[in-house]
């Protein structure tokens, strides 16, 4: 879909509707192993939390059975830049979309 370059939208920061530059949010590469990994990896070897981690259910293996219904769109991620005090905002709500362009 088509969405504007710029926007007029409120600033929580200046406290009034101003104009607003529309970009895209990069989402920036992560390292091989961050915090959360780290501790997930170590948590894995130990066998602690609740339930028995999915291994004894009525259910198979995800790799047994094939998943469908996998959407084509991907929600937007878009970042709002105020005009006047050049703060950013993100967008709280995504919309799904195939295709963004800026015009
Ligand atoms: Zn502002």
């Amino acid at each position: 879909m088509k969405y504007p370059k710029k926007i007029n939208r409120y600033c929580k920061y200046c406290k009034k509707y101003s104009e607003h530059k529309v970009g895209e949010v990069k989402n920036k590469e992560r390292g091989a192993l961050k915090h959360g990994s780290i501790q997930r990896a170590k948590k894995r070897g130990l066998g602690v939390g609740m339930g028995n981690k999915g291994k004894w259910g009525s259910k198979p293996a995800i790799s047994k059975f094939k998943r469908t219904g996998a959407k084509l769109s991907k929600k937007t991620n878009l970042k709002f830049t105020c005009e006047v005090c050049k703060k950013t905002l993100i967008q709280k709500k995504g919309f799904r979309t195939k295709k963004l362009v800026f015009e």
